[in-house]
């Protein structure tokens, strides 16, 4: 099953376009697409028997498939070479930090540089589908509702900034955290603990790996993180990036006004976003 968020109502995907969820169940479920994961079992199971009229989606009306987590949760340093291009420690527990919801966006949404130090980080993204307190790894899946393309967009002037680095602040200017186009179940994919990712500018490649490359698989960040903090329907987890960011090239390069920043994952998708000046904010 494939759901988006268009303009703010929840549709199921088909043959690219979408069918309402609201008008299709007779009001069974609403509109708003963040209340889906609440029931998401029920969801499924009418899901499998909708019927109803499909209508074109137009890329730009998409919105994040979770709009509004109550936690979202990112995880840095999760792929070897992305923590060796950093010259940083291979980690033992997930780094984690978090991206405010103020700074979601869609997947074709314009995104304000607020620097010209912005960077980019093409990512793997869960959304939570049952609350998981104290899951064990090999139950994990069972509580993911499904999987989206991220961008963690980082100012690295302000992640940086000495004494200690600020994640969460540097990853959160608005639009820092498009996701979409849209929300895969897991089922969908020929195999959910391996999938393409990648990205490019203006078609230049960036980043090229597989999410099998992680260092802790979606199924172990839920253990740990849960093991925590209870995950509740809804939430967000950012599973973190792979190689080739701009921070740690030779010479260093960002992003810039115009550039078009294309992040996808086979199976889920592609998202599409140009940079434009921070004056337009
Ligand atoms: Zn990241």
């Amino acid at each position: 099953m494939r759901i988006a968020n268009d303009a703010g109502r929840l549709v199921l995907v088909r043959d690219g376009g979408g069918l309402d969820v609201e008008k299709a169940s007779d009001g069974l479920f609403g509109p708003d697409p963040q209340s889906v994961y609440e029931r998401w079992g029920e969801f499924r199971a009418w899901a499998g028997t909708a019927e109803g009229e499909v209508a074109p989606i137009a890329p730009e009306t998409l919105q994040a498939p979770a709009p509004r987590p109550r936690q979202v949760f990112a995880i840095g340093l999760n792929y070897r070479a992305h923590a060796e291009e950093s010259q940083l420690d291979e980690p033992e527990f997930p780094t984690t930090f978090t991206k405010f919801p103020t700074s979601f966006t869609g997947a074709f949404a314009t995104v304000h540089l607020p620097s010209d130090t912005v960077d980019w980080e093409v990512e793997l993204v869960a959304v939570i589908g049952a609350r998981a307190h104290e899951v064990a790894a090999a139950d994990a899946w069972d509580h993911v509702a499904g999987l989206t393309v991220g961008q963690d967009l980082s100012d690295r002037t302000v992640q940086l900034r000495p004494p200690v680095p600020q994640f969460s602040l540097g990853k959160s200017f608005p639009g820092f955290s498009p996701t979409g186009p849209e929300l895969v179940t897991p089922d969908e994919l020929p195999d959910r603990d391996d999938l393409e990712i990648s990205c490019a500018i203006d078609g230049e490649l960036m980043q090229q790996s597989r999410t099998s490359h992680m260092i802790f698989p979606i199924p172990v960040l839920i253990e740990k993180i849960s093991a925590i903090c209870p995950l509740l329907p809804g939430d967000v987890i950012f599973t973190g990036t792979p190689s080739g960011v701009g921070a740690v090239r030779e010479p260093k390069r960002f992003l810039r006004p115009g550039e078009v920043l294309e992040s996808r994952i086979g199976g889920i998708g592609a998202m599409r976003n140009r940079m434009a000046p921070g004056a337009g904010r």
